[in-house]
C-alpha cells in the first residue's frame, strides 16, 4: 500500500514488526524516519490502522484510548455504541471515528470532554 507521512507528505517506508521491534507480532509498520512518525497495521495486514503519528501524537492517542476504552472494556457498553457516541461527540463520520485517524486537536478534545459527554465518569482500577 502507498502511505504518505502525515507531516512531510513523503512516502512512508514499510517494514515488518520483526524488523521494527525485533519481535514478530505478525503486523507491519509504516514509518517516516525524518519525522519520527509511524503507525502499525493489524496482524497479517498491510492496511495502516490510521495516519502516521509522531511522538506527541502517539502519546495523545494513547491518552484518548485510556479515556474511551474503559467504556466498552469494563463498563458494560457495546464497543460499537461507544464509537457511535464518540462520532456524535466529535462530529466525525463513522469511517473517520477512530483514534488512529485523529490529530492532536481531536485527541485533546476526547481527553478534555468525552467523559463529561458520556455523563458517566470512567471507573478507575
Ligand atoms: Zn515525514
Amino acid at each position: 500500500m502507498n502511505v504518505n507521512c502525515t507531516y512531510c507528505g513523503n512516502p512512508a517506508g514499510c517494514m515488518s514488526s520483526k524488523e521494527w521491534y525485533g519481535r514478530d507480532y505478525g503486523s507491519n509498520i509504516y514509518y517516516c524516519r525524518p519525522c519520527d512518525a509511524y503507525v502499525g497495521t493489524h496482524k497479517g495486514s498491510f492496511t495502516p490502522l490510521g495516519t502516521l503519528a509522531n511522538k506527541e501524537l502517539r502519546a495523545l492517542r494513547s491518552k484518548a484510548h485510556a479515556v474511551i476504552d474503559p467504556y466498552w472494556r469494563r463498563m458494560g457498553y457495546n464497543r460499537k455504541t461507544v464509537y457511535r457516541l464518540l462520532g456524535e461527540y466529535m462530529g466525525t463520520a463513522p469511517n473517520d471515528t477512530h483514534i488512529g485517524m485523529f490529530n492532536n486537536e481531536q485527541c485533546q478534545k476526547v481527553i478534555d470532554g468525552f467523559q463529561a459527554f458520556m455523563k458517566k465518569p470512567v471507573k478507575t482500577g
